[in-house]
């Protein structure tokens, strides 16, 4: 039955472009974006204390932030923006008197920069969202890496995970389905679903732009990074949505969007997924769900590089956009009729 509800609903997409429209028009709310916040709106927006370390670069006092000595499982995200950045399992009791992590959440989130003030030599992290100042990177770590992370408390809010059979429930999963705007906006409306980040994977060149992953040449395709607890939503249900949200027949194609950089893959993180992922297009296809086969690439995932500003988050900051209103409502909307019960009850 669900198969026949996707089947209709992958016939159902419009053939209306959506990346390749010009992205200078874009914005018809007014709400800024983390980058664009002026300092006015960053302190009404942050508590005092927040605004002092995360705006004006300051410190926790030694051994007087929350989080010095929190052993909880859970996920550590900037205050500023809310991006998740390290996980419990990263952090390590340092006695330096802050939360120290010996590595963080791979994506890109967290960027390093020279700092020479106070008369030192030292490697500033900042969100790379937001640019709120978080601390210090030192060589110095215990474990693996050699590194430490050493951030102010301030700097982060906790969220405590539900554990699955002693297991940290944080995962990640990788897609794309065409245009990241779309995927985005559904996997972010699903419960269990930490966070969901657009970005490119699939291609050799590091650090690639916009531009090049539009030539179709660069062998980027547009994905999501989508962190989520498989306590509350499993890879599998994830699956479901990815394959009716989009149309895993065309190759290379999303509707107008034409070219490699909006194929269809699942970028599996683990054996695990690859395996999930493999049943379930032998699902579809073996329930003939689609009548052509299902191009779908499974690929092991190697790297994620987190889009520009302007491409996060872009449905929510774009509601009254043509695109957002022809093409990513009416997917949201059906997605609340196939999958009601595996919504975030404030979308
Ligand atoms: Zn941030």
């Amino acid at each position: 039955m669900i198969y026949r509800i996707i089947m209709v609903w992958c016939l159902s997409i419009l053939t209306l472009g959506c990346c390749a429209q010009s992205p200078s028009n874009q914005s018809t709310d007014t709400t800024s974006t983390h980058k664009t916040m002026s300092e006015a709106e960053w302190k009404q927006r942050l508590t005092p204390e927040q605004y002092f370390i995360l705006r004006e670069k300051g410190t926790d006092r030694p051994y007087s932030g929350k989080f010095v000595f929190t052993k909880d499982h859970g996920v550590y995200s900037c205050a500023g923006c809310g991006t998740a950045l390290f996980t419990h399992q990263m952090k390590f009791d340092s006695h330096c008197g802050w939360p120290s992590f010996d590595k963080e959440i791979a994506g890109g989130k967290i960027k390093q920069t020279r700092d020479t003030s106070h008369g030192m030599e030292r490697v500033e992290i900042t969100c790379a969202n937001c640019g709120g100042h978080l601390g210090h990177l030192f060589d110095d770590g215990p474990t693996a890496t050699g590194l430490r992370y050493c951030v102010n408390s301030t700097s982060l809010t906790f969220e405590p995970a539900t554990l699955n059979n002693g297991v940290l429930s944080m995962d990640t999963a990788i897609f794309a389905g065409g245009c990241f705007w779309c995927i985005e906006a559904a996997f972010e409306s699903l419960k269990g679903v930490k966070s969901v980040v657009s970005g490119y994977s699939g291609g050799q060149t590091p650090h690639p732009d916009y531009v090049t992953v539009s030539s179709g040449n660069s062998g980027y395709a547009e994905v999501v990074q989508v962190i989520f607890d498989p306590s509350i939503i499993s890879f599998t249900s994830l699956l479901e949505v990815f394959f009716t949200i989009h149309d895993p027949t065309t190759l290379n194609q999303q509707g107008a969007d034409i070219g490699s950089q909006y194929r269809s893959a699942i970028f599996y993180t683990n054996l695990s997924q690859q395996q999930q992922a493999l049943q379930a297009i032998k699902a579809l296809t073996d329930n003939k769900v689609y009548s052509k086969p299902i191009v779908t690439e499974v690929v092991a995932f190697s790297t994620f590089y987190k889009a520009e500003d302007m491409h996060q988050a872009y449905y929510n900051l774009n509601k009254n956009e043509p695109y957002c209103r022809i093409v990513i409502q009416p997917k949201l909307d059906k997605l609340k009729k196939v999958f009601a019960d595996k919504l975030k009850t404030d979308k």
